[in-house]
């Protein structure tokens, strides 16, 4: 993927100066990092310590800042990451990648960067905890002699039996052909609900044979 975020500035290598300028002592503070004010009122004598803002508290700074990031010692930069997404990943979990977050200013620690995951909607195949379902649709005759029918699963084609006899919102299960389980072994059910089909339209043929069996019936 790729994703825009702070990184170690290229030029001057996240120190913030200017290549070859050379580095002295703040004269804000005077190599301290911080610069302490004092205030009188009345009989009473206040002190304030603050972080030096010339040096950001290093006590030393360039020459010459680094022309590229202006002495942050970073840039923000678009970067190709990669990242394993482990198998049987659930909708919404979250996927830590330490140190690959934002750039720190002047040598600091980065950041981590958080994937939050979301799993596409499938067009066939419903999703419940590790159990796939997926709806099959067969006609009267299918149902009443049963049948053998190639059906897509998560790793290719298998061949379902359909017995004689089935209703209409029957389900078949077939156990281990659902998803991975996450951080698991073994894998859950992939569940096939059996939807009868009435036909709508029917030749001559049809009808006759039809009409035949409602008399058999
Ligand atoms: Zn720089
Ligand atoms: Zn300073």
């Amino acid at each position: 993927m790729e994703i825009y975020k702070a990184v170690i500035c290229p030029k001057c290598n996240g120190q913030g100066s200017e290549p070859g300028s050379k580095i002295e002592t703040c004269p804000t503070c005077k190599g301290k990092g911080t610069i302490t004010k004092n205030r009188r009122v009345g009989f009473f004598s206040f002190s304030n310590t603050e972080t030096c803002s010339t040096c950001r508290g290093l006590g030393k700074k360039p020459e010459k800042v680094c022309s590229r990031c202006g002495g942050d010692g970073k840039v923000n930069d678009k970067v190709k990451l990669q990242a394993r997404i482990p198998s049987g990943i659930m909708d919404g979990q979250i996927i830590k990648l330490s140190g690959q977050g934002e750039a720190a200013s002047l040598g600091g620690q980065p950041g981590d960067l958080y994937l939050t995951i979301h799993v596409k909607p499938h067009s066939y195949l419903k999703r419940r905890g590790d159990d796939l379902y997926y709806d099959l649709f067969i006609h009267i005759a299918q149902a009443a002699l049963g049948d053998k029918i190639e059906i897509p699963v998560l790793d290719g084609k298998v061949e379902l039996k359909i017995p004689a006899g089935i209703d209409s919102g029957e389900v078949i299960r077939l156990k281990g052909k659902g998803m991975p389980r996450f951080g698991g072994r073994g894998r859950g059910d992939m569940m096939i609900k059996v939807n009868v089909r009435t036909p709508k339209k029917m030749s001559k043929k049809g009808r006759k044979l039809m009409e035949e069996l409602r008399e058999e019936l």
